[in-house]
């Protein structure tokens, strides 16, 4: 494996580290940096085409119109759909609460249902349905991890009734770096008559995604994870659901036709689509997955598995670090995400340290704390791994976490 492949030419695209040389950023589950080409873009669509759409056919309006739609098609590809699946909206977490309320309001779910969530989830993928229920009566139930930090499927088997409408379930942890089985998951669940809500924030990253295999029925994610702008959710709505529902949330731009007792609405995806979209976040995310693709994801994934090897072995040399999870063995079916505290010391006091040398990395419950309950602890730190990261910054990572062990010992 040659851990290299372009990097310090990957590097050069992006001015986070052309303008901080000497950060070391092991934080990219939290937020990717993004490529010269995103920023450029997302400046030109303010200096050179920025009006609203859907609002007038003047020329300019029907451009960003079109390259809006263009972007969706960037996407539709990337993700394997048809363009009227996709709908934007403005993160991650927005678009799973659409799609929980979406599903209320259409009466999929309530009054004696049952949604499954897995004890893995980020709170984006949990909460939305623990604070529906309370409202339309529906139970959640928990798909929990085995003594490995692992979701089972025999469990998932086990769990489901005849009264569970759905699986809410985590592509990647942003905890513990597992990748679940969606096409093997999604296969039991349409055996037993269950949709399925992929929460792809972490996934997509990391995963090649092909939703006409998968024929799940939503798969959401931000695009500033994926080397993308902020301000930007993808919602994947599977075509067979789409079709004469009531919006979860409404407005401009979504209908044919109003009057007090009559409206029309439009097809989608612009139906999911109320009010002025990010349309200069839309415009540039194009590019970032041009990039990505680019760089060619099989060898992007595979550098990003070497990078985690390498970061266990070293961090494994340790004996003041206790790492979670089944990490006996780097593959493509945990990786990029590792889990750690300092044996003794809090994660916030961690992360103070290491930030004092450069090192940015996330620390706390990362937003899951179901699985930090698991593991009995308050919190850990996480390093996270992207293609432009370099054996060198694992090296100064790792000299940086002695230091804490240092530091601390003295005082
Ligand atoms: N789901 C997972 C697995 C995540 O890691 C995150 C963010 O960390 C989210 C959902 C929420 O993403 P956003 O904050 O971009 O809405």
């Amino acid at each position: 494996m040659n851990y290299y492949f372009d990097v310090f030419k990957i590097r050069k695209d992006f001015p986070f580290f052309i303008n901080n040389p000497d950060i070391i950023y092991l934080d990219s589950a939290a937020t990717s940096h993004k490529p010269s080409i995103v920023i450029e873009k997302e400046k030109e669509f303010y200096e050179k085409y920025n009006c609203n759409v859907h609002r007038t056919s003047g020329s300019f309006s029907l451009k960003v119109e079109e390259m809006c739609e263009n972007s969706r098609k960037t996407i539709a590809n990337f993700l394997n759909c048809d363009e009227s699946e996709i709908f934007f909206t403005y993160s991650a977490t927005y678009g799973i609460n659409y799609i929980a309320y979406f599903l209320c309001i259409n009466e999929y779910l309530g009054n004696d249902d049952e949604v499954i969530i897995t004890e893995m989830e980020h709170h984006a993928n949990l909460l939305p349905f623990l604070n529906l229920s309370k409202i339309f009566g529906f139970k959640v139930k928990v798909w929990k991890m085995n003594e490995k930090l692992e979701l089972d499927i025999e469990e998932l088997q086990k769990i489901i009734s005849d009264k569970t409408k759905l699986l809410a379930v985590t592509h990647m942890s942003n905890v513990l770096g597992v990748v679940n089985d969606i096409e093997n998951i999604v296969k039991i669940c349409k055996d037993r008559g269950l949709m399925v809500l992929v929460d792809g924030a972490q996934g997509i990253v990391h995963n090649h995604v092909d939703l006409k295999k998968w024929d799940l029925d939503f798969y959401v994610f931000s695009a500033h994870k994926l080397y993308g702008p902020l301000g930007l959710g993808v919602v994947y709505v599977n075509k067979k659901h789409s079709k004469k529902k009531k919006p979860a949330f409404s407005g401009g731009s979504i209908i044919s036709y109003v009057s007090l007792d009559k409206i029309t609405y439009l097809d989608s995806p612009y139906f999911f689509e109320p009010g002025t979209q990010a349309f200069a976040q839309i415009f540039a995310f194009k590019y970032a997955i041009e990039y990505l693709k680019n760089l060619n994801l099989e060898k992007v994934k595979m550098y990003e598995i070497g990078l985690t090897k390498y970061l266990l072995e070293k961090l494994k040399e340790l004996d003041f670090v206790e790492i979670y999870g089944n990490y006996e063995e780097v593959n493509d079916k945990r990786f990029a995400i590792v889990p750690f505290n300092v044996v003794n010391l809090h994660s916030h006091d961690v992360s103070f340290v290491l930030d004092r040398f450069n090192v940015l990395i996330r620390v706390g419950h990362h937003c899951a704390q179901l699985i930090h309950h698991k593991l009995g602890i308050p919190g850990s730190c996480r390093v996270s791994i992207a293609f432009y990261n370099t054996k060198e910054d694992i090296d100064k990572f790792i000299e940086a976490l002695k230091q804490v062990k240092f530091l601390i010992s003295k005082n």
